[in-house]
């Protein structure tokens, strides 16, 4: 059972009565029929790449694994309504595929979509690469088949695309990290495959200058811009370090590199002439230093492996504290400058790992151990750094967990942070789900 009771950044083990594998919906609604009868809490589990200790048991011994991934078909494609209807196992980049096959696009993009399956994305609500253009997975949802707490099975699999005959049952599931029921699942929406996709990195000095760039882009370009990245000079100095294979299109000197992605309907040379002019009037007004645009598939691939392997690289360097905080855009360069700083005046020396999706608002806020003082120290003072970085998050009205949910990791952090009156809501729509609290117990609530 090893590899379902340990998480992906192998941080915690727990132990389990069983793995449980089944391979259709109603095998599904049998195992947890049974649970419910002789009370056995179930974890479910997709690809297991949760990096919230979402998808594993606890210590106790008591719980199953209820595993998706052989439900994993895909149960039909229908082009003209732009649908497509998969099971929660399947994995995100097969269902990437398929729609492509069908000459659509489905448009989840995330570094773990080899792996992650389309279950464990719609229970995390997961976020990714083009959020700014087509939404978290939640907007790319029409429809669920769920196994509630009790083992009935509920669909709404009709593709429908208006629908208000009763309470957003679908919106409870997605996003509830398994607490509330399990998806067996989805009608998925589709969208036109885009004629050309440009990928551009872009130089700058500061988080503000890259703020500008958005806004600049996005005034240009605006629904053809789907991606829109933010990496330190020092983020991708790791990546250097740690894969000096990966080909560097700049100087690897300036403080701060933007990757912009735009996805055109019409043509490359349209979406080269947007970008190149773009770029040209911000490196003009100041606020881009210098730029490239990649004129092929493999030198976009590339500049993408760059902001990709951040986190493997971080990885590689050694153990860190990792945020996944939301602010506002028009906000975070002051949250940068501010927590950097309070961080500096508790911690000396430590540094920042900053990255992430800011067309989202969405940053991975990572701090590791100053020069000189082992990792393993460092994390010794995780709550310190935690408290610090969270409660700057809330002074900006921000969110502490952004696209990577709540998990066993951040519930008490929530607990302490949300308004009391939304613990309380939480509260009532999980006892009123799942009174006997047996749907992956601990996590969320
Ligand atoms: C390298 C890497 C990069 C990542 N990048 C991103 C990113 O850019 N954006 C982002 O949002 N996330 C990212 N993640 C986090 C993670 O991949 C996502 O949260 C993903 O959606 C989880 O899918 P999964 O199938 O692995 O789910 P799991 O990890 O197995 O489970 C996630 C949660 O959903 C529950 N669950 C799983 N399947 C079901 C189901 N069928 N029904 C009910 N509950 C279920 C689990 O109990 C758990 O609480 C990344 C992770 C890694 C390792």
């Amino acid at each position: 059972m090893a590899g379902f009771l340990t998480d992906w950044r192998q941080r915690a083990t727990g132990k389990a009565l069983a793995v449980v594998r089944p391979s259709t919906t109603e095998e599904v609604a049998s195992i947890v029929k049974l649970c419910h009868k002789f009370s056995v809490p179930v974890v479910p589990q997709g690809g297991n790449t949760s990096l919230v200790l979402g998808s594993i048991p606890d210590n106790s011994g008591k719980a199953i694994v209820l595993s998706l991934a052989r439900l994993n078909k895909i149960r039909s494609v229908d082009a003209l309504n732009n649908t497509m209807t998969v099971e929660a196992g399947c994995i995100l980049k097969n269902v990437q595929d398929a729609a492509a096959d069908a000459d659509r696009l489905f448009p989840l993009h995330l570094a773990s979509e080899s792996s992650c399956t389309i279950g464990g994305n719609l229970s995390a609500n997961a976020g990714g690469e083009a959020v700014l253009r087509y939404g978290n997975t939640r907007e790319l949802c029409l429809g669920l088949e769920v196994v509630t707490a009790q083992g009935d099975i509920w669909s709404s699999l009709r593709g429908l695309r208006k629908d208000n005959s009763s309470y957003d049952l679908r919106d409870l599931f997605i996003g509830a990290e398994g607490t509330l029921g399990i998806i067996t699942a989805a009608v998925l929406k589709l969208f036109p495959r885009p004629k050309a996709t440009l990928t551009a990195l872009a130089a700058l000095n500061t988080p503000h200058d890259a703020l500008l760039l958005l806004a600049r882009t996005l005034s240009h370009c605006n629904g053809a811009l789907t991606g829109f990245e933010l990496m330190s000079n020092y983020s991708l100095q790791l990546v250097h370090k740690h894969f000096p294979q990966l080909h560097f299109p700049l100087p690897l000197e300036h403080p701060q590199y933007a990757l912009l992605e735009l996805s055109d309907s019409e043509s490359d040379q349209h979406a080269t002439a947007l970008l190149e002019k773009t770029l040209g009037e911000a490196i003009e007004a100041g606020e881009v230093i210098d730029a490239t645009v990649a004129t092929s598939i493999a030198q976009s691939k590339g500049i993408w492996q760059l902001r990709e392997n951040i986190s493997a690289a971080q990885a590689h360097e050694g153990k860190n504290i990792k945020h996944d905080i939301s602010i506002m855009p028009s906000r975070i360069a002051d949250f940068i400058a501010t927590t950097d700083a309070l961080l500096q005046q508790h911690f000396p020396g430590c540094r920042m790992v900053t990255f992430g999706h800011l067309g989202d608002g969405n940053l991975h806020y990572n701090v590791s151990a100053p020069e000189g003082i082992s990792a393993d120290e460092f994390i010794g003072r995780q709550a310190e750094v935690n408290r610090v970085v969270y409660d700057s998050v809330y002074r900006f009205q921000g969110s502490i967990a952004a696209e990577h949910g709540v998990g066993a990791m951040k519930r008490d952090e929530i607990r302490a942070y949300q308004p009391a009156v939304e613990i309380r809501l939480m509260q009532t729509i999980k006892q009123a789900l799942d009174p006997d609290n047996l749907m992956n117990p601990g996590k969320v609530v």
